[in-house]
């Protein structure tokens, strides 16, 4: 298993151009002479703050992420996202089929597809969102539901592939934001996660690919999130199906998200 955490920060569209750039600011100083040796740390901004916090956050130890992109490399597509454009600032992590993009902007799983596509292509690392919402879990569609979100998104994906991808379980029901939230247990995640793994297994592994199935299962990286933070990150974390964590509500300030690092490291 690979040893390294993953704290990922979704900004979504909270924070201002200021109020952002203060944050970065602000996590680069807290974290200057933290021992950061065991964790990958990643910030997915406000696409506009992107060229500024590239400029902060060079030769530091964290690392920039995008919230989204468009699946093509360019042409005409108004007001899209240009993978060309997020490598130039020195974006490393994408998020991709985010529930919230997946619900506000009717993104399909085909969409989700060419955009993992893209980002691997272009040597990115693509965090795939995949959740059930509250409905699909009361009527104990929750696996089903993973099974086609994992399985079309990854379509096509080579073996080898599995090294750089990241998957992220966001069930919509536990995110902080969603309008009735519930609490989600830390033994469910790790259920779940281990069930990823499988579907894993299942859609991107082949005896013919040079890899044998037990160094497959090491390079598999698997985060949640959902309302994650000081209080709950430490449990989450132990569990060992749990590779990170994907951050919104605790990481939009200084405090609480450090609290939360801390309780990591
Ligand atoms: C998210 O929506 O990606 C998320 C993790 O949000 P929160 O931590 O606020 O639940």
């Amino acid at each position: 298993m690979l040893s390294k955490k993953i704290i990922l920060a979704n900004w979504k569209m909270q924070l201002s151009y200021n109020e952002t750039l203060n944050l970065t600011n602000e996590l680069k100083i807290k974290l200057k002479n933290h021992k950061l040796k065991n964790v990958d740390i990643g910030l997915c901004a406000d696409y506009l703050t992107i060229p500024e916090l590239s400029k902060i956050l060079k030769n530091t130890r964290i690392e920039l992420g995008s919230q989204n992109v468009f699946w093509k490399e360019k042409g005409a597509y108004t007001g899209e996202i240009s993978i060309n454009n997020l490598k130039h600032f020195n974006v490393k992590f994408i998020i991709i089929g985010h529930s919230e993009r997946r619900q506000n902007l009717l993104e399909s799983d085909e969409m989700i597809n060419k955009k993992i596509k893209l980002t691997l292509e272009n040597g990115l690392i693509p965090v795939l969102c995949v959740g059930e919402n509250l409905e699909e879990r009361r009527k104990n569609k929750k696996d089903l539901v993973l099974i086609r979100q994992i399985k079309s998104a990854l379509s096509g994906i080579k073996t080898k592939d599995i090294e750089k991808l990241i998957i992220a379980y966001e069930p919509i029901w536990s995110i902080s934001t969603t309008k009735i939230k519930q609490k989600i247990e830390t033994a469910e995640v790790e259920y779940t996660n281990k069930l990823i793994k499988q579907i894993l297994l299942d859609t991107l592994f082949s005896e013919n690919d040079n890899i044998s199935m037990k160094k497959f299962e090491d390079k598999i990286r698997l985060i949640f999130g959902g309302s994650v933070d000081a209080s709950n990150v430490a449990n989450l974390i132990k569990q060992p199906h749990v590779h990170g964590v994907l951050i919104g509500g605790a990481s939009l300030n200084t405090k609480s998200f450090i609290n939360l690092i801390n309780n990591i490291i």
